[in-house]
């Protein structure tokens, strides 16, 4: 009897993995299929992409290098923006009507995010579709929710390599959205030629938890909800952000920020802001201000690559993990200095290389 048990317990699992096998096999296209898919703007063979370059499949993650080592001729002809401000700013509603203003100038756009909170609950931010219920049924728009990551940076590289895959599949312009309160702010500026913040009149600057580091990186802040009884109190805050922005250093490009106000509600100043982007993306380009930060941003996520790798390596080997506990221990009760903790756990993991 335990016998006959156990053999179909064999048996069932056996089935299983199979199944399995064959529905990741199915699942997986040629390098060649999602090239060419992708290039032809095939939304189907463009989102099983980015579900292959999101994978954390040892597999994957190499049939996904050579998808992109492929593309890459092929990208960077985008505009990258960048969007962030608090919860509740409007940032939702704003990417909704300022996306559909630019899908209506015939832009094909994609929304991308970086949601650090997405590890806790999935989908909060971008996962539902719903909060951009025009955009996600709009032909030229392309909405891809953030994906699920690991604490050590990796979802900041999917989303970029998203953006990759987006340009591949023509897309023109490309939003990165991020919540603002300080997290992936800095992941974002390093792969967008441009860096909108969402600002809310008549709330302080530390209520609106936005911190000076973040206004500091901002090529553009707009003042949102500019319409009804809030129109003047945004007009003052233009003029007040303005003035504050003014206080800081001039950015290397040469580039002032600018202060706007707009309604994603009344679809008020939205034109505005798409001609202060296409003036920056004139000025920077003419002064190759452009191309040179793009250059910089790829040298910077190679870098950053390195960097992820060496940090997933080393946590993940055995010779550390099973240590790491003990010795953290150890250093939290001050019996021994971080410095040396640091190099004892480091020696280990390079024994447990050789
Ligand atoms: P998010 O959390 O930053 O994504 O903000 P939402 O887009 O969800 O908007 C938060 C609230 O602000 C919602 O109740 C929106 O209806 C409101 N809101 C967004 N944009 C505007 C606007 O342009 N004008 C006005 N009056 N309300 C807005």
């Amino acid at each position: 009897m335990v016998n006959i048990q156990i053999n179909f317990h064999r048996a069932a699992s056996k089935f299983l993995n199979f199944g399995r096998m064959a529905y990741r096999r199915k699942n997986r296209l040629s390098v060649d299929a999602y090239v060419s898919g992708v290039l032809a703007g095939d939304r189907m063979v463009l989102s099983r992409a980015v579900t292959l370059v999101e994978s954390t499949l040892v597999a994957d993650q190499a049939l996904a290098e050579e998808v992109l080592a492929k593309l890459l001729p092929h990208t960077g002809h985008s505009l990258r923006i960048g969007i962030t401000g608090v919860p509740g700013v409007g940032k939702s509603t704003f990417i909704e009507s300022f996306g559909s203003f630019v899908t209506s100038l015939g832009k094909k756009l994609a929304v991308l995010a970086i949601d650090p909170t997405s590890q806790r609950s999935r989908g909060s931010i971008m996962g539902d579709k719903t909060r951009m219920e025009k955009l996600a049924h709009d032909p030229l728009a392309y909405i891809r929710p953030s994906p699920s990551g690991d604490a050590l940076g990796g979802v900041t590289h999917k989303t970029r390599e998203t953006m990759l895959l987006c340009e591949a599949a023509g897309f023109e312009v490309i939003f990165i959205e991020t919540v603002g309160v300080g997290q992936s702010e800095t992941a974002v500026h390093g792969m967008v030629d441009f860096f909108l913040l969402l600002m809310l009149a008549g709330a302080g600057d530390e209520l609106q938890g936005i911190k000076k580091g973040i206004m500091e990186m901002a090529d553009a802040i707009a003042i949102t909800k500019a319409d009804g009884e809030n129109k003047d109190a945004a007009k003052r805050a233009r003029r007040e952000y303005q003035n504050a922005l003014h206080l800081f250093p001039l950015a290397s490009s040469g580039w002032s920020p600018k202060v706007l106000t707009c309604s994603a509600l009344d679809e008020e100043g939205l034109d505005d802001i798409w001609e202060l982007l296409l003036e920056y993306q004139q000025k920077m380009k003419e002064s190759g201000y452009f191309g040179h930060r793009r250059k910089e941003q790829n040298r910077h996520w190679m870098h950053e690559a390195i960097r992820y790798m060496l940090m997933r390596d080393f946590y993940t080997a055995d010779s550390v993990s099973g240590r790491l506990a003990g010795v953290e221990a150890v250093v939290e009760r001050n019996e021994m200095p971080a410095m040396m903790a640091a190099k004892s756990l480091l020696a280990a993991y390079h024994e447990g290389q050789s």
